[in-house]
């Protein structure tokens, strides 16, 4: 086909690669850039643990997760949300399965064959995929530099659609350094900070070697942040070396976050025992317990085992754990005080990055006619659940289309 404009694609994530796909076959050069030896690192290491694609929930529970951007995420999924996503990745030759949870993965759980079914899809419509090319920001003349193994390469393009990533997982190749460059330009952006992420509590020796890497099954989480918000889950989450993470946990970054950088410190309220009334363990506990210890009385008389039990000994004074009232309390609503959320680079993904209100509908930066934006580089956050990728996805068709119209516009 022949080709009258160009589009530069900088990051070959999912939010990149499918800003590819929305941009080519309108006569325009589609070409995408990558600092990484491969693209789509990320992608696969997600698919890692059992792809999560996106999630089978009604729309209304759907957007809910994206917060105080719902507003901003909801135009991009109304054009391509959770079925369209399914059925985008049928074409592609891959079945999909709903999960108890209502999560969605495809057949196979992997992101791999998926990735390779898309490049190949990619590459065959005549994008082009240029690795080990560093965004390095613009020349005088308007044109993107990068750095290359063969030293700097000049690119011109009419259209630019930046998916450089968040900042979590930084040896996969997001590690916002593109920050500074779009500030040096006038682009707002908001701070990137951890986002389903674990927390550190500051464990004892003896707990962190005995209980490390332990999971907590079936507690009820809640949370009271000091400015308003209320919150309370059911779940699982795993004891590490220095605190606590896992899908529960994970749930509640945003405001365990937010509370820790507003007030220090986060408490989250753990009810260990979900399916007792507390008067019912308080009669448990109060039967004599004969020659058995305080943990076996609890164990025998309740069925808290192992890592429950452990977290009680942890965080209730000696006093507390031998009165059966107030262990039985402490059952009901265990104080949990986390100090510190983890490093952004340990995250599963990031919030913050640029401001809706730099751009336009579309997705373009206002200040810069022709760059757009897409995926987790927005300032948006979402659970884990498929909520990130559904985003990241919607967004770069966005950001491709957008592009794809500027250029017809401009032209
Ligand atoms: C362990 C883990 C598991 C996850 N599991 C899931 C899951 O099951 N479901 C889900 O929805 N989400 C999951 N996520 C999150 C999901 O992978 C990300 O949200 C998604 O990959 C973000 O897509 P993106 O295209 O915006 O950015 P990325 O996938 O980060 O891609 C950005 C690309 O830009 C490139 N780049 C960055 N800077 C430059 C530069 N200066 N020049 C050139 N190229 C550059 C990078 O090399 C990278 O290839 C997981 C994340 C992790 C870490």
């Amino acid at each position: 086909m022949q080709t009258s404009a160009s589009i530069a694609i900088i990051g070959g994530g999912p939010a990149g690669l499918m800003a590819a796909e929305a941009a080519i076959g309108a006569g325009t050069a589609v070409d995408v850039y990558d600092a990484m030896p491969s693209v789509g690192r990320k992608f696969l290491l997600a698919g890692k643990g059992g792809l999560n694609l996106t999630h089978a929930e009604p729309i209304d529970s759907f957007l809910s997760r994206y917060g105080s951007r719902r507003e901003r995420i909801a135009p991009l999924l109304a054009a391509f949300g959770p079925d369209a996503l399914r059925a985008w990745v049928n074409a592609l030759g891959i079945g999909t399965f709903i999960g108890s949870s209502g999560r969605v993965f495809p057949t196979g759980m992997k992101a791999a064959p998926l990735l390779r079914a898309w490049l190949q899809r990619l590459r065959a419509a005549g994008v082009g995929v240029h690795v080990r090319h560093r965004w390095l920001g613009w020349n005088g003349d308007g044109s993107l530099r990068f750095a290359t193994p063969r030293g700097e390469r000049a690119v011109h393009a009419d259209a630019v659609v930046l998916a450089a990533g968040g900042g979590s997982w930084p040896q996969l190749g997001s590690d916002g350094a593109w920050i500074p460059l779009l500030e040096a330009r006038g682009v707002a952006v908001s701070p990137l900070r951890p986002s389903n992420c674990g927390f550190d509590a500051g464990w004892s020796k003896h707990f962190r070697e005995r209980f490390g890497g332990t999971p907590i099954k079936s507690v009820v989480a809640s949370l009271k942040s000091r400015r308003g918000g209320a919150f309370r889950l059911e779940g699982e989450f795993i004891i590490t070396e220095n605190g606590v993470e896992g899908g529960l946990i994970y749930v509640l970054s945003a405001p365990l976050r937010d509370e820790i950088a507003a007030a220090g410190t986060a408490t989250l309220s753990l009810d260990l025992a979900p399916g007792w009334e507390l008067s019912r363990l308080m009669h448990e506990l109060s039967r004599p317990r004969g020659r058995r210890s305080l943990s076996g009385h609890i164990q025998s008389r309740t069925g808290l085992k192992g890592v429950k039990v452990g977290l009680l000994r942890e965080l209730v004074t000696a006093e507390d754990f031998a009165d059966s009232g107030r262990l039985a309390a402490a059952i009901k609503a265990l104080p949990l005080k986390l100090v510190a959320a983890r490093p952004l680079a340990e995250a599963i993904s990031s919030a913050g990055g640029v401001a809706f209100e730099a751009l336009d509908k579309k997705l373009m930066i206002r200040s810069l006619p022709g760059v757009f934006c897409a995926g987790e580089m927005l300032d948006w956050e979402a659970p884990t659940g498929g909520y990130l990728l559904t985003a990241c996805f919607a967004s770069g068709r966005a950001a491709g289309a957008g592009a794809i119209a500027w250029l017809k516009i401009r032209n």
